[in-house]
């Protein structure tokens, strides 16, 4: 399968944990950024003919995408459906929004766009902790917005939340995955705080004004699991969790390591064996849209077998349905449950992991393990050919 994504950078405030290459929303480079965009469109369009035609689902993450203006969104789906996407015929549009860019008109012309899924940054209802890992909006603003797009018809609604944060209890989390799955929507995200050492908070961390509790990762994600599953929430990825049916299909081509173009600065693509990136930096990415698109200015990893084989195990055993031993066929590994049989029959025991069809699965702890789980196994396979 086929998706977009287009990346909008700008955010009202940076965050005080963000590591990613933002930029403080300012209005004089609205019009400038959708230019490049529209060009970089066009651009990979005469890279790849015919490619922005097939595409099945459209994403607009950041940043913050509801901080563009929706006049300059509207031109951006003008410039994709002029090479041939059909935003009519999309199985899913996806657009993330922060809680003090959601009001009755942002989301209206979301939806005028055929925007079908928004996805809320709210992170907790602690009013404390907003503050203290510096987010802008408050508690109240961001209950105001779950209001908005939970009471929106024809609208699915994911919200994310954050978990392991400084200060925060076990307790603290478990009342916030209560309190939001309580809320009429098909989707919620946890994710646990990771603390980039270059972020202001990584930097509080470092000079002990702050500090993270990581024995509290652990009863802090199996306990949201057990409330989201008890609601009716299906963990179908490590980190997601929907009302059946409302799985997100962008992110699952992620996952199922189909083909994707990424659009604006630092987005990533997928294409064939390679994974590539136009610069992250504005003004380099700027530079590169305005020189045409050079492919020489691409940061480019081809994929050899022993990384598409990490990245096989990695993206299929952090979903829920699991890996499929036969799948390993593709690199080349025939029989690959006998032999991979003693890795396994650790994990086993513990329970960590379940062998079902031909399929690997993890269980219970095994998801808190994963990342050891997944080194095992690559380890066990990669020099098998
Ligand atoms: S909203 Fe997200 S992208 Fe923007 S500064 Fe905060 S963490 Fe970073």
């Amino acid at each position: 399968m086929l998706c977009a994504y287009i990346h909008v950078p700008f955010c009202k405030k940076i965050c005080d944990y963000c590591d990613f290459r933002v930029i403080p929303s300012l209005s004089r480079l609205y019009a400038e950024y959708t230019d490049l965009v529209c060009k970089q469109i066009v651009c990979f369009e005469e890279i790849h003919p015919g490619f922005f035609t097939s595409v099945k689902t459209l994403y607009l993450g950041g940043g913050t995408p509801s901080e563009l203006p929706p006049p300059y969104l509207k031109k951006i789906f003008e410039c994709l459906a002029s090479v041939g996407l059909k935003v009519s015929s999309l199985q899913e549009i996806s657009m993330e929004f922060n809680p003090e860019s959601t009001n009755e008109e942002s989301v209206a012309a979301a939806l005028e766009l055929g925007v079908n899924r928004i996805s809320l940054g709210l992170q907790t209802f602690d009013a404390e902790l907003l503050q203290r890992i510096g987010r802008s909006h408050s508690v109240e603003t961001g209950l105001r917005a779950l209001d908005l797009l939970t009471s929106t018809p024809h609208l699915q609604v994911n919200a994310d939340l954050m978990f392991d944060l400084p200060g925060q209890t076990v307790q603290g989390f478990l009342n916030d995955v209560d309190r939001l799955s309580d809320y009429p929507l098909e989707h919620i995200s946890f994710y646990g705080l990771n603390v980039s050492p270059r972020s202001r908070l990584g930097h509080k961390v470092s000079a002990g004004e702050l500090s993270i509790n990581e024995d509290l990762y652990e009863p802090m994600y199996l306990g949201g699991v057990e409330i989201l599953e008890r609601k009716v929430f299906g963990r179908y990825e490590v980190s997601n969790f929907a009302r059946q049916g409302f799985e997100s299909v962008h992110n699952q081509n992620y996952w199922n390591r189909g083909e994707y173009v990424g659009i604006g600065p630092g987005a990533h693509s997928f294409l064939g064996n390679q994974r590539f990136y136009a610069p992250e930096i504005y003004p380099r990415w700027r530079d590169y849209v305005l020189a045409g698109c050079p492919q020489e200015s691409l940061s480019v990893d081809c994929l050899n077998r022993e990384d598409k084989l990490m990245e096989y195990i990695w993206l299929s055993l952090r979903q829920s349905k699991g890996m499929s031993f036969k799948g390993l066929s593709e690199f080349g590994i025939e029989d690959a449950e006998d032999k991979a049989a003693s890795c396994i029959s650790k994990w086993v025991c513990k329970e960590f992991v379940i062998k079902k069809n031909g399929v690997l699965q993890l269980k219970g702890r095994g998801w808190i393990f994963m990342d050891d789980i997944v080194t095992d196994l690559a380890n066990a396979y990669s020099n098998l050919e």
